[in-house]
């Protein structure tokens, strides 16, 4: 399967940045989203985005250029997929917006399309039959600021075809993703599923008084070279999500070390407008 013509669903904080990246390594991309108002706003994230390009990336003005002749947009699902080959799906995280959107996809798509999830969260089994496509339908996965951050998970439920899992790992890698092929299904992927308990452990570890953060942040990075610690990464991610995951968990096992980390964490640092490095002090200060 050859791969030309890429239809982004959903422009949102993933979605705009999937496009951009197709249409910058030369694929024809359509952006698709649910009205003209919400496409208008996707074209004017494009020029700050073109601004990290240069800077990360050492991208030329003539390849921005080239990027933004490849990209056009539609808000009709019909127009917007006519020619695709591959459909990348970033609408909200939400099973009923997914279930309800593949099931438009799979009556206005053509035959040949390649159907795509980039859901950080369900699984595409979930959304396998809905498709109409089984076969088609595989799970390819980005990281925020997808330019340096440029992991392209692909994987499979137990209906995909092994030439599109083929195709879209070729895929991957045509935009400069490291393409890393999931066998079979697994909630969080495989980045999620190493980093969430890792990061579990270091709030564990600061909530019951082992150690401070600072301590914890250094004996990872000592011990391991890595450039940063548990809670460096928290800042990078955002509080807000430590804060989330440790609130289900906290609703869930009613533990006390999780209901001690969910209160610290909403009164010291959320209440504080302290969510991480978005907003110049998290864990640290930037
Ligand atoms: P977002 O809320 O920023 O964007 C969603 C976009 O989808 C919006 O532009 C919205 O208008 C549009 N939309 C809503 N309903 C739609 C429909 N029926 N058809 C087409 N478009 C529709 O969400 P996001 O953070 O970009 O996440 C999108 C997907 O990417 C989710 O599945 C999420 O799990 C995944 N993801 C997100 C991140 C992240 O860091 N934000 C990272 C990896 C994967």
């Amino acid at each position: 399967m050859n791969f030309k013509n890429i239809t982004v669903a959903g422009s949102g904080v993933l979605g705009y940045q999937i496009a951009f990246q197709a249409a910058f390594h030369g694929f024809h991309v359509t952006v698709y989203d649910i009205s003209d108002e919400v496409l208008e706003k996707a074209k004017s994230k494009f020029t700050g985005l073109s601004d990290s390009f240069k800077e990360d990336l050492k991208a030329t003005q003539q390849q921005i250029d080239e990027t933004h002749k490849n990209l056009s947009y539609s808000s009709n699902l019909e127009d917007a997929v006519k020619d695709a080959d591959l459909l990348i799906e970033a609408v909200p995280e939400d099973p009923e917006i997914k279930i309800e959107f593949y099931e438009k996809l799979a009556k206005a798509a053509p035959e040949k399309t390649v159907f795509a999830t980039n859901s950080s969260t369900l699984l595409p089994s979930q959304f396998a039959e809905v498709t109409g496509r089984p076969e088609k339908f595989v799970a390819l996965h980005f990281a925020n600021e997808i330019w340096k951050h440029n992991t392209g998970e692909v994987m499979k439920h137990p209906g995909t075809s092994p030439e599109v899992f083929d195709s879209v790992l070729h895929f991957a890698k045509a935009i400069g993703m490291v393409a890393l092929p999931i066998y079979k299904e697994q909630p969080g992927y495989i980045v999620n599923s190493l980093l969430v308990p890792l990061l579990d452990a270091a709030v564990n570890l600061w909530i019951n008084e082992v150690a401070d953060i600072e301590t914890i942040d250094k004996t990872w990075m000592v011990a391991t070279g890595a450039p940063a610690g548990p809670f460096g990464i928290l800042d990078v991610v955002g509080i807000t999500t430590a804060y989330n995951i440790n609130k289900m968990q906290a609703e869930e096992t009613q533990d006390p070390l999780k209901l001690k980390a969910v209160q610290k964490l909403k009164e010291d640092y959320l209440d504080r407008g302290k969510m991480g490095v978005l907003t110049g002090e998290g864990f640290y200060k930037y």
